[in-house]
């Protein structure tokens, strides 16, 4: 084995899950690990507690004359239940047929140590780095990044880079190239439909008074038409249309609907009428029902007219829609259906805006002459149809883009059992940020 694998291993071996709090002092070792690692290769790192856990900085010397590239990544883990599931035990890094089999191979350990070993080659190679870099890794991306952003608020001049690069995306497939330039937004919304005020006999009352359950049906059946166009009024107004390459390119990856039937198991697709799957998912905005509820769930029957009944709907959001604005016009869309006959409880949940960076920029185009010269191939330019938060507070605190190069496989089975990452793009990931800080450098 490697002595890079060796190390990669020593990193895995710690069981990091930050949400479980009989995991501190590992993950707090962790940490500690990164840091030595960082003053091994020559860089100054240094452990910023936070009211969680640790953040970890590290970095060469800053040079005026050259760009700096802040590269993020997170040394924490997901828990590993249902632990019985995994072939190989979640923490004992396990080497089969090129693959790791280890909780945190692919996300983030594996891809932010290739950053990191990285460095260390070019360091070995020349002596310097042709860039200034500034690692952040954080310990608490799993549980949302609660202390990150303050963090980054209160240390600006720690971070005064011109681009950020963060390996924490997917590959369209083995040996695909692929950077993600957007990610879609969020906006949540529960509702409580509330009408007598107890539950009612449906024989006595029923046909007489509002029923709950109904009209929260009818609600949430409201929001779509039978195209699969949201009806809430303006939710497209600020929508910014897909530029034709964006199309063009997504049209010609492999088959998008019979991936997502294929990775869904839904017996077929559904969406906005005039959208393949890849742009609905990517590219353009959705309303989804992610709870519903009331009335008699148990066995039998039992014949009641519930007193309330609830739903919780999210909304993705791609730019230049407003969260805020979103939310409030469906409140309001909701609340002018329900008249007299019951009352509506509305309950705004988390919300954050879309992202989406230019990836013909001077900083794109180095980041996709890095994933061609390191795969041998032309990079696909895709979004994700999910939301990471921290790369949106990267730009409202500093300023600066994201350069989304992520090594993750469809098969990777990350957040899940017997998650893994492949010996090839963790030696490619290497390759990557050597390529990388070479082309910032020229830009
Ligand atoms: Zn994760």
């Amino acid at each position: 084995m490697s002595p890079q694998v060796e190390s990669f291993f020593e990193y895995l071996r710690f069981p990091s899950v930050s949400t479980d709090s009989t995991h501190k002092k590992n993950v707090e070792n962790c940490a500690d690990w990164l840091i030595n690692r960082f003053d091994k290769m020559g860089l100054d790192a240094t452990k910023h507690a936070t009211p969680g856990h640790p953040v970890v900085v590290a970095g060469n010397a800053v040079k005026k004359d050259r760009p700096t590239v802040m590269i993020y990544g997170h040394y924490d883990v997901q828990p590993v239940d249902p632990v019985e599931e995994w072939k190989t035990p979640p923490f004992e890094p396990t080497l089969i047929d090129g693959r790791v089999f280890c909780r945190g191979a692919t996300d983030n350990k594996g891809q932010n140590f290739a950053h990191i070993l990285g460095v260390e080659e070019t360091l070995k190679a020349d002596g310097d780095l042709p860039v200034n870099v500034i690692f952040l890794l954080e310990g608490e991306e799993e549980i949302g990044s609660p202390n990150l952003a303050p963090f980054i608020k209160a240390n600006r001049d720690l971070f005064a880079a011109d681009i950020c690069a963060v390996s924490d995306t997917g590959m369209i497939g083995p040996g695909i190239p692929t950077m993600t330039y957007g990610l879609r937004g969020i906006g949540c919304l529960e509702f409580v439909v509330k009408g007598p005020s107890l539950d009612l006999h449906s024989g006595v009352y029923g046909g007489a008074v509002a029923n709950p359950a109904q009209v929260v049906a009818r609600l949430v059946a409201s929001l779509h038409d039978e195209k699969g166009r949201v009806q809430v009024p303006g939710f497209y107004d600020k929508v910014v249309p897909l530029e034709k390459w964006e199309r063009d390119m997504w049209a010609a990856l492999p088959d998008g609907d019979a991936a997502t039937l294929a990775e869904t198991g839904s017996p077929g697709t559904w969406g906005e009428d005039g959208y393949s799957s890849l742009e609905r998912r990517w590219g353009r905005p959705t309303a989804e029902v992610n709870g519903i509820g009331g009335g008699y769930q148990g066995e039998g029957s039992k014949t009641v007219i519930p007193r309330e009944a609830m739903a919780k709907l999210s909304f993705r959001l791609v730019p230049d829609q407003d969260p805020a604005e979103i939310i409030s016009a469906a409140a309001k869309f909701l609340e002018e259906q329900i008249g007299d006959s019951c009352r509506i409880e509305l309950d705004p949940g988390h919300d954050g805006p879309a992202y989406v960076m230019d990836p013909h920029s001077k900083f794109g185009k180095a980041a996709q002459a890095a994933l061609k010269s390191t795969f041998n191939d032309d990079p696909k330019l895709i979004r994700e149809g999910g939301s990471i938060p921290i790369i949106q507070d990267i730009k409202d605190i500093l300023g600066i883009d994201t350069l989304m190069m992520g090594l993750a496989l469809p098969d990777c089975q990350i957040h899940a059992p017997n998650e893994n990452f492949t010996i090839e793009n963790f030696e490619a990931g290497i390759r990557l940020n050597q390529n990388l800080l070479r082309e910032l450098a020229k830009s």
